[in-house]
């Protein structure tokens, strides 16, 4: 497969802005990866970005930014609602030790990333098919993972009730958020103080296309109650503490 040429040259710009050194392997994987999401959007209409510089400067450098800022606990890397891979797969392809879970409950978008993983050879990805309130609760799942990451899926306080069930004590959660962060992490006190989770550090910064990002860093402090997470579609009713 022929990487999307047209795009190398923001792609390059894109990670010497976030400050990343990556191998050229590694950049083909990139654009390989832009490739496939643009073909997936004409054939299936997967997501609603339509341009691959759009899918560059705000979707991977999004992603990637938090790379830049934090060391990712080495070990297991699930991504919460990730849709079309993000952030997972883009920083599964600069952390290749990682293993990576991909947990979505759109089968159409985990058909598609079951095919991104092969065409670009990536080993050590998992999927996860079905919503997070009923991997929270399987054995195999709970309590199991060192980071969990989630992007533009819920509120941070519903996030906090679906992601914590899924951390490792002392593992971390990752909350992806727009300018709108501060007021949804403050919602979300309730669910850390229930769920087990304490707010460590938060980074505020702007992707290339001038918008506004917030990031939250979660630690899992204490063991989350069975009773949670609640039923699925629960937590997006009622979010905890509301
Ligand atoms: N993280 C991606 C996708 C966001 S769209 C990105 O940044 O672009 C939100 C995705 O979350 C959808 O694919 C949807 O199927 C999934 N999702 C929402 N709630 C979920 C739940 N409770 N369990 C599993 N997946 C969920």
């Amino acid at each position: 497969m022929t990487a999307t040429r047209g795009f190398d040259e923001l792609l390059t710009k894109v990670i010497a802005a976030l400050g990343l050194i990556i191998s050229g392997n590694q950049k083909e994987k990139l654009l390989n990866y832009i490739q496939l999401i643009l073909e997936g959007l004409k054939k299936q209409r997967l997501v609603g970005e339509r341009s691959g510089a759009a899918l560059i400067e705000k979707h991977l450098y999004d992603s990637l930014y938090p790379l830049t800022t934090w060391q990712i606990p080495r070990g297991s890397l699930l991504d919460l609602g990730t849709g079309v891979g993000l952030p997972g797969i883009p920083m599964k392809i600069c952390l290749p030790e990682q293993a990576l879970y991909l947990l979505d409950a759109n089968k159409k978008k985990i058909n598609f990333l079951r095919k991104v993983a092969l065409e670009l050879a990536l080993q050590e990805v998992f999927f996860l098919p079905g919503r997070a309130e009923e991997w929270g609760r399987d054995p195999g799942c709970r309590e199991q993972f060192d980071c969990v990451v989630s992007r533009a899926v819920a509120r941070a306080a519903v996030l906090v009730e679906l992601g914590l069930p899924l951390v490792k004590m002392g593992g971390f959660l990752l909350l992806y958020k727009g300018k709108q962060g501060p007021s949804e992490i403050k919602e979300a006190g309730p669910a850390l103080q229930l769920c087990g989770g304490r707010l460590e550090k938060s980074w505020h910064y702007r992707i290339p296309t001038g918008e506004e990002r917030t990031l939250f860093l979660i630690k899992k402090i204490g063991p989350t109650p069975a009773a949670y997470p609640r039923r699925s579609g629960v937590p997006q009713r009622k979010p905890l503490g509301s």
